[in-house]
């Protein structure tokens, strides 16, 4: 584990275990106050020297970083199977191409993204303004456990190519991924103590955002991230908070079934739905409803579920284990309390039987609004499906949710298509897809209403891990301004007249 290694004797360790198989995978250390803060320090002393590097230079090591990731992808990928419980295929294309690909762009970009912008200054014509993007210093960085490897590292990665250092506190379920994204970093040639992984549950998060961190980039549930932020508006840190969804699926009367019931399954079960926007609700019209549901039906009952760790049948499993037991008792939960108000199992509905964690992919119809599985998140691979007597009913249910990260709209016509996803209350509304936007770095990952606040990925998200500074330089300089001392009766006049001619000579904005 690095540098934290050599940190005194922790008071309790957490056990990480396959959830296929119930193997125990390793240990680690849960990290107090004092360990924590001795991380922020190690790092803190690395971010002096990486911050003052060109840009251009950091961005050269971290392709470095990628390239020892590239190298050893498998040894990443077998440990992402083993200690999330997904597949091979899932950690490969869900995780590691992700990383991969983000670290490529925005390695190629960051000096571009990070120089100096001007802004043009309407009134002040004697004066020049830019703005230019200072490191923030150490970004603390708190993660979930569905995406063990690409939501902080993607995270990572921004983070340091903005020139800041990053301690980051992985989920307890799956630490040990972590600490191997960490051995690759040092393994890299990066500077080993401008990344450190700090290991434990909630305290050792909570202890990172007081162990005077300068950003928090905090993602998980609702909950957490309420304390998250109010612990940072404590502090006057900034943060950004990604958390859960419930995304809708619109699928309109001209929908194309076939491709619509294939992005339906994968995105309602990929990642068994441990996946802050998987498809957590459909809204079907009637004049689809009964083809789309027979459709979905045949194909999830074809869907392979087992244990993806198993030498030899990499290529043989669709869905794999649930992550987490508590996770798996929620979404027990949730199907019985649907099954208790009225909705009907259609394939799947219940827990396999074995050692392993998981759940049959089920399909829930003669589902209504008011039942918890249509508002709460499930983050399980459960399908409830609504039918809707129009494309209006079904963008009202979809907006009638506290939760707002994704969308998904199914439609031939992308015109129709664009129209109701930007009526759709989300960060991000997919015509005819799902899921796949947080593998494009270049579009902005983000949540409205109580699925967060603020934004990660994109151009803004890089120069969000900045500073944003100002400064304003005088292209002449005449002994003294009109507004300065002292003031005078003469003045005001000129002021008043000066005034009224600029901006009664200003048109109106045009209608
Ligand atoms: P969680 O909130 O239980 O935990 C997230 C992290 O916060 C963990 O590392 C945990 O140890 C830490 N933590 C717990 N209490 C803390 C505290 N008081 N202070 C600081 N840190 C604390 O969430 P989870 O169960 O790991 O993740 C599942 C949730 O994450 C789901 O709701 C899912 O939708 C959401 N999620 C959101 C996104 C997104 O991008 N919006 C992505 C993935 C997951």
């Amino acid at each position: 584990m690095g540098s934290a290694q050599a940190l005194p004797l922790p008071t309790s360790e957490i056990v990480s275990k396959n959830p296929a198989t119930g193997e125990v995978l390793g240990h680690v250390p849960v990290q107090g106050e004092g360990e924590v803060r001795a991380a922020v320090a190690r790092a803190r002393a690395a971010q002096a020297g990486w911050g003052r590097l060109p840009v251009a230079e950091r961005a050269r090591r971290v392709m470095g970083f990628r390239d020892e990731l590239l190298t050893r992808a498998e040894e990443v990928i077998d440990l992402i199977v083993r200690e999330g419980g997904k597949t091979r295929q899932e950690a490969l294309g869900m995780e590691m191409v992700v990383v991969v690909d983000l670290a490529t762009y925005f390695a190629k970009r960051a000096a571009k993204i990070l120089a100096p912008r001007p802004i043009s200054l309407h009134l002040l014509k004697t004066k020049r303004s830019y703005l230019h993007y200072v490191p923030r210093g150490v970004v603390g960085i708190i993660s979930p456990w569905n995406f063990p490897f690409s939501i902080p590292m993607g995270e990572t990665i921004m983070a340091l190519l903005a020139g800041n250092a990053v301690v980051l506190k992985p989920s307890e379920i799956t630490p040990l991924v972590a600490l191997k994204a960490k051995e690759l970093h040092d393994a890299s040639g990066m500077p080993p103590d401008l990344f450190q992984v700090v290991t434990g549950r909630g305290a050792t998060g909570a202890a990172v955002i007081d162990a005077g961190v300068d950003q928090v980039i905090f993602t998980g549930s609702v909950a957490t991230g309420r304390k998250v932020a109010a612990a940072c508006g404590e502090r006057l840190i900034p943060c950004t908070v990604e958390l859960g969804g419930k995304a809708p699926a619109v699928v309109c009367a001209d929908a194309d079934l076939e491709r619509t019931a294939n992005a339906l399954l994968w995105g309602a079960f990929g990642n068994s739905g441990q996946v802050c926007c998987s498809v957590e609700r459909v809204y079907a019209h009637e004049a689809v409803y009964d083809e789309l549901v027979q459709k979905l039906a045949d194909k999830a009952r074809k869907l392979r579920q087992g244990d993806p760790s198993a030498p030899g049948r990499e290529g043989e499993v669709d869905i794999g284990a649930m992550t987490w037991d508590q996770q798996l008792a929620v979404v027990e939960e949730r199907v019985k309390s649907a099954l208790a108000a009225g909705a009907r199992v259609l394939v799947g509905g219940r827990r396999k039987d074995g050692p392993g964690m998981f759940f049959e992919p089920t399909i829930l119809v003669d589902c209504r609004q008011d039942m918890d599985v249509m508002r709460k998140e499930i983050f399980g691979p459960v399908m409830p499906i609504m039918k809707v007597r129009s494309e209006d009913e079904a963008i009202q249910l979809a907006n009638d949710s506290h939760l707002g990260l994704l969308g998904y709209v199914f439609t031939r016509d992308r015109g129709k298509g664009t129209r109701i996803a930007e009526r759709i209350e989300a960060g991000t509304v997919m015509v005819n897809d799902v899921l796949a936007t947080y593998g494009a770095p270049e579009t902005p990952w983000i949540g409205v209403k109580q699925s967060g606040l603020g934004f990660t990925h994109s151009d803004d998200g890089l120069r969000d891990l900045c500073q944003k500074r100002h400064v304003n330089v005088d292209r002449f300089a005449p002994r003294r301004e009109l507004w300065w001392y002292p003031y005078s009766d003469k003045t005001y006049r000129l002021m008043l007249k000066a005034v009224r001619f600029l901006f009664r000579a200003r048109s109106r904005p045009r209608a």
